[in-house]
């Protein structure tokens, strides 16, 4: 399975990098997991006639702002799927006019994860994370492998659940070093530490928060801070591509 980093900042855009997105590009299907503005890239990967599904993990707009470019992919055989009613319900109200073009009106389906999970040409699981409003981290089951992705998330129980056996746990790391993971976001050390203690085999660092992370040296020192508690980690820089 081939693995493109669009997006690696997180909250909004600088000169480091867009904001989260991630694209997987699998035998059955193309598996976009969030729609931050790292999205812009999706359609000139599209070199295959197959399904393409978009999995939302919250509605912070630093994860959906993209979601204005989806006339790019009009009548593209996408589907974006949330997780819970609500998250539906709020995913409509945000994809309509006078801010953008329905779902209908650019021929794409919402789904609610639930519905649909079981028809899906790979198996998904969903698991609730720790952050200020409701975001699921998802582990994808793809091609014998699987991709953890945890953001946002703070500590929790369920974050070890996601990233359990995983073949590559995808990260955020909001916070600096000597940051303080909390509720809402995990610093290196705490990244490293799940994936270790959740036995994962390659970890990745984006989501880094640009107001703190405004350059690539701070993330290289992220990544040394990681590296002291688990070995196996990397920091992609937007288009990166790595395969599993
Ligand atoms: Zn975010
Ligand atoms: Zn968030």
């Amino acid at each position: 399975m081939e693995i493109t980093f669009l997006g690696t900042n997180g909250w909004f855009d600088t000169h480091t990098g867009a904001t989260s997105c991630v694209f997987l590009n699998t035998k059955e299907a193309y598996i976009v997991l969030d729609c931050g503005s790292g999205f812009y890239k999706v359609p000139s990967l599209l070199k295959e006639d197959k399904p393409i599904f978009l999995l939302l993990t919250h509605l912070h707009l630093d994860h959906i702002c993209a979601l204005q470019m989806l006339p790019l992919l009009k009548n593209k055989n996408l589907t974006i799927i949330v997780v819970g009613k609500q998250q539906k319900e709020d995913l409509q109200k945000f994809m309509q006019l006078p801010f953008m073009p329905t779902a209908k009106m650019l021929g794409i389906k919402i789904a609610e994860i639930e519905e649909i999970k079981n028809k899906l040409p790979f198996k998904v699981e969903y698991y609730e994370l720790a952050h200020a409003v409701k975001t699921f981290g998802y582990k994808i089951f793809a091609e014998s492998k699987i991709v953890a992705y945890g953001l946002d998330s703070g500590l929790c129980e369920n974050i070890l659940h996601l990233v359990k056996d995983s073949d590559l746990f995808i990260c955020e790391c909001s916070y600096l070093p000597n940051q303080e993971p909390d509720f809402n976001h995990l610093n290196p050390k705490a990244a490293a530490l799940i994936a270790k203690e959740a036995k994962a085999k390659l970890l990745a660092l984006i989501h880094f928060k640009a107001d703190v992370y405004d350059t690539f040296e701070k993330r290289d020192l992220a990544l040394l801070c990681a590296g002291e508690h688990f070995e196996k980690v990397f920091a992609p820089y937007d288009g990166d591509i790595i395969t599993i």
